[in-house]
């Protein structure tokens, strides 16, 4: 049985509202592990790790609720973890801001180019910054509950794009709401993914 993970902090205030993170996570992210726990009996993936539900349901196209649904916990997951209300590491450091400069020149640079990629992406998603097995970087668009990891990538750090994560707050303006989250990411714990 999947659990819904704990917030590791009270408030995320006035980035994401209270009301916002309360749905988002109490409600949102409660159905899709209840969803999942509903699934799983039977499925023959009810004994795997989250991230192998995720792998081997992505390759059936018969598992596709599966997948929705236990794709929508490892992406909150990731999400809710990686920012803090006072990030105690506010700006990349060590081998991935080197890594960052490296492909986009500027944090400034990687920081436009996730905004927009997160702006331009159609629907309800997820935009990723993730990494292969060198330690390169990219800047993907997912649809719906897809990500990094259902296509053999790490996943590093992610923007909800789905309306629920900021419709209270910042209504039709996405671009507003994925440019102020930046105040939150805590990224010592990109890093930590990172390595
Ligand atoms: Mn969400």
């Amino acid at each position: 049985m999947f659990k819904l993970i704990d917030l590791p902090y009270k408030s995320l205030a006035p980035v994401i509202s209270d009301q916002t993170l309360a749905f988002h996570h109490g409600k949102h992210l409660q159905t899709y592990v209840d969803n999942l726990n509903k699934l799983l009996p039977g499925s023959g993936l009810e004994d795997l790790p989250l991230e192998e539900i995720v792998r081997h349901s992505g390759l059936d196209p018969e598992s596709r609720g599966v997948f929705n649904n236990a794709g929508q916990i490892l992406n909150h997951e990731l999400y809710f973890t990686q920012f803090a209300s006072q990030p105690s590491c506010p700006a990349p450091t060590g081998h991935l801001k080197a890594q960052i400069e490296k492909q986009w020149s500027t944090i400034e640079a990687f920081k436009q180019d996730f905004e927009s990629k997160g702006v331009t992406l159609f629907g309800s998603g997820w935009v990723w910054l993730q990494a292969n097995e060198t330690g390169e970087l990219s800047i993907a668009q997912y649809g719906n509950a897809d990500n990094p990891v259902a296509h053999g990538l790490k996943p590093l750090l992610t923007f909800d794009v789905w309306e629920h994560a900021y419709y209270l707050d910042y209504q039709n303006r996405r671009a507003a709401h994925l440019s102020a989250l930046w105040q939150i990411v805590n990224w010592a714990e990109i890093e930590k993914r990172y390595k």
